[in-house]
This record gives C-alpha cells, structure tokens and sequence, in this order.
C-alpha cells in the first residue's frame, strides 16, 4: 500500500487510473466471488476527488487515492450491507462505520463490500448466502474427482476480502475479528492479518456477531502496512464505549523511521525464546462457542422481520410470521446458534453454562497474563492448522485464534512457508494488551527473516487477471492451488 501510495504521489499513476484498473480486475475475476456489492460510481467519484487533491497538492496523505474493500458486515452508508444473509438483503446504512469513515477522510476508495460467512459466523467462507452455488454443487457431488477437488478454502470468516486482496483488486481491506476472521484467511492467503486489541478500535457500525470480542480487523500484505492502517484507526469513539478513553501507550508506528526501528530490532535480536503454558486453551473452543451463541441469540433478537429485516408472507400470528421468516432467510449455522444461545440464556441454564463459560474466559485470560508476566513479551504460534485444504477435508480453523479475542489481546499472523509445500501458512504472534506496536515491531522483524516472496510494484500496478485461471465452473471464495514455488 505505501509503494502504491508513493507512486501516486510521484505521479507514476493517477488515482483514476489505478481505479479504473482495480475496477476492471474485479470484473475479471468475477468468478472468484470476492465482492458482494462493488461501489463503482463511489469509488470513481472518490478517485476523481483524490486527483483533484493531488494536483492542488491538498494530498491528505498515505491513503489519498488507495482502493480499498470492506466486509460486508460494516456499515456503509448509501451501500448495502447484508453480512450476505438474505435476512439484511437491501438494507442501506444510513452512515459509515467508524472505522470506515476513517479511511475515507483520509481520502481512500471505497472498491466495494466483500463476501463472508453469513453474519461471520464460519471459517470457510462457503456459509454466506452468496456462496450458496458452490455449495449446492458440493452437496450434489462430495466425492467428485472433478475440478472442484483443486479449489482450496480461503478460510473464514473474512475470505471474500482475502481473495479481493490476493487478486490485487484492493492493498487494504478491514475486517471482523471475533474469533479468528482476520487471521484465518490471511494464513491461507498469504497476507498478514492483524486483530487489535479489544477497546484499541472503535467497532460502532460492525454489526456485531458477539460484543464483548468483535475488534476490526486489518488485512494488508506486509506488516508496515498493517501499522499505518492501526495508527489511522485506533483511537476513542465517543459511538463505541468500549474504546478505551486514555490508551496505556497510544498508538504511533515507527515502521519507517529506519533509526528508531534499528534500534527495536537489536532489542529483538537478543530476545530468549522459551516455552510457556496455556494450560485453559483446550477448553477454550467451547468456552468461545457458548458466549459467541448466547451473544448471538440476543444480537440477532432484533432481526424478527418486524423491526428490522426481511419479513415472510406468513400472517396467521406473530409467532408463525416469526419462526417462517427465520426459517426462510438464515442458514443452518446461524439458526443452529440462535437455539443453542437461547438455550444457554435459559433461567435454568444460564449458571451452568454462559457464566461457567465467562469464568473459563477469565481463566484464559490469567493464563495470558501468567505467560506475559513470566517475562514473555509476545508469543508465537501457529495461525492454523494446516495450509490451506479442499471442502471436504477442512475441519474447523479457528482453534489457534480465538483463545486471543477471548483475552481481548493484539494477534498478528504474518506469512510463512514450510519447506517443500505450495501453499503459504501463517505465524501468529500475540502481544499483551494495548501494546500492539511492540507487537507489530517484532513480526516486522520475523517478516524480513522470513523474507516471504514479495509482489514488485510494478506487478501491483498491472492487471494480475492473466495470473488467475478462469473457471466459469466455480463461484465461491476459493483459491486455485498453485504450482509449488
Ligand atoms: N469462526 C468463528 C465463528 O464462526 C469466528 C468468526 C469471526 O471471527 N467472525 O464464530
């Protein structure tokens, strides 16, 4: 994104230009059902005003005429945002998200919305109503040893904005972070995906899939990128209560003052690897589930086709008009949670069950706390579990991240490769609380050991279309395998 946004200043390309470019590649790779809804007239409109910028020499700085893509659980205002769920579908915002606001005061294009989970709840991205084509295929044919076999699951819930990135349509893309949405597909995707700390970024207008652990979450290609997009966004909200007010170390990104990074990475380079124990981890899956069910059973509440969302034609009584319009719009997921979560808020369970969870919530983050306080400054795991797999091999992604958002901690997971693999797998380092820049400093340090291949600017400017095998066959947020590299 900062190569980019240099060329825009030295005038290599004008905002337009790079516009028009992203917005031809998205028609072109249409197929790999990145974007739910692409906001060309904005866009366009956005990129004229960043040239008109430029040459009164009013740039407003590093995101002045960068594209950028959106989940589609943020609000946006005059764009739809349906969290790809037939149960929002036309709904219009009427204003932005905080942090999508943000981007756009400091002159970033908005390309589009991008396809996820519905209401991101999923680790696939294949359980969003967009997605529904591939699936049907899938269950028509499991075991074909068609095509289909090669195409690989991107991860999720986020995937949609994984591949808009991979396939150069945006260099910056926000998404949800609950449990593991950002990470996930950015390990699969070879991107670096980045979860704040809880409170460090406003989520007003995310619509929430559970509270008390939704933080955007930043998708870039290296780590610098992912700090400048932090320090545009962290920051009180007076929206969003749950930002802190006074952060302990405000956020400032040194990544390009080359002395004062020196000066981190020879810290770094003295740094003492140890192991350290995170006994509760094996209960946190379900911990996670039991509070995001529950979370969801009341968030999702307000969505009964009275108040707000789609609404069936079914009018005998209330109750039938209820239960016919949640049967009509949400998939098995999302119905299966709503139950379960109103199950555990029951009288009778809510002991045994959404309190037992928040006291093993507060085990998990001790268990944090211990590590950190034993001397440990960030640790270091895998993002996922295996690279990145077909359909009918993948089993839930999310059980090395969402122990993270359980803790509110800052996560980063950064692009690595095993030896003799194709495909690219993350590392995820995880940092105390509201020190994200530390955090960011020392994966800025593992990404230039690990020295992943990067994309030259010159490719970034040109149209990867030709790089990408077109298959009119498929339509789902997947990832062609590649050759070996
Ligand atoms: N896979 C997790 C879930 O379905 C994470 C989702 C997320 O982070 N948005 O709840």
């Amino acid at each position: 994104m900062l190569e980019v946004s240099a060329a825009l200043t030295q005038g290599q390309i004008t905002p337009t230009e790079l516009c028009q470019k992203r917005l031809s590649l998205i028609k072109k790779t249409k197929f790999l059902n990145a974007y739910i809804t692409v906001s060309e007239e904005e866009a366009f409109k956005q990129a004229e005003e960043s040239e008109r910028r430029s040459k009164n020499e009013q740039s407003l700085g590093d995101f002045d005429g960068i594209p950028t893509a959106v989940k589609d659980n943020f609000s946006t205002s005059g764009i739809e945002t349906a969290c790809a769920s037939n149960m929002l579908k036309g709904y219009i915002p009427p204003s932005n998200a905080t942090v999508v606001q943000k981007l756009l005061d400091q002159g970033a294009l908005l390309m589009g919305k991008t396809n996820l989970d519905e209401f991101a709840m999923g680790s696939r991205s294949t359980d969003g109503v967009y997605s529904k084509q591939y699936r049907e295929k899938r269950k028509q044919n499991p075991h074909s040893k068609n095509e289909d076999l090669d195409w690989l699951m991107t991860g999720g819930s986020l995937g949609g904005t994984a591949v808009a990135m991979s396939a150069f349509t945006c260099y910056v893309a926000l998404g949800s972070a609950t449990g593991g949405s950002t990470r996930n597909p950015a390990a699969h995707c070879r991107l670096v995906g980045f979860k704040p700390s809880y409170g460090l970024v406003s989520h007003h207008g995310l619509i929430p899939l559970v509270n008390l652990m939704d933080v955007p979450g930043i998708l870039t290609r290296c780590v610098d990128d992912a700090a400048v997009v932090l320090s545009v966004l962290a920051g009180h909200d007076t929206n969003d209560c749950t930002t802190v007010q006074d952060p302990i170390n405000p956020f400032i990104w040194f990544g390009r003052c080359e002395q004062t990074i020196t000066v981190f990475l020879v810290q770094i380079e003295g740094a003492k690897v140890i192991e350290v124990s995170i006994p509760h981890t094996s209960y946190s899956i379900v911990c996670y589930h039991v509070l995001c069910m529950s979370e969801v059973a009341l968030n999702i509440a307000r969505l009964d086709g009275l108040q707000y969302g789609h609404r069936c034609d079914i009018d005998v009584s209330t109750q039938s008009m209820y239960a016919s319009t949640r049967q009509e719009v949400f998939n098995d997921v999302v119905r299966g949670r709503i139950l379960s979560g109103n199950f555990f808020l029951l009288k009778e369970n809510w002991e045994n069950y959404f309190i037992k969870a928040q006291k093993v919530q507060r085990l998990i983050a001790n268990d944090f706390a211990n590590a950190f306080n034993s001397g440990v400054d960030v640790l270091l795991t895998p993002t996922i579990l295996s690279e990145a797999v077909p359909y009918l091999e993948f089993i839930k992604g999310d059980n090395r991240t969402q122990t993270v958002n359980m803790a509110g901690l800052p996560a980063v997971s950064i692009p690595a490769a095993r030896p003799n693999q194709g495909l690219p797998v993350g590392l995820q380092l995880t940092g105390h609380a509201f020190c994200d820049q530390q955090l960011l400093t020392v994966a800025k340090w593992f990404e230039k050991q690990v020295q992943f291949p990067v994309i030259q600017l010159q490719e970034l400017m040109d149209d990867f279309s030709s790089m990408i095998t077109h298959s009119t066959k498929l339509a789902s947020n997947t990832l062609k395998k590649p050759k070996k590299f």
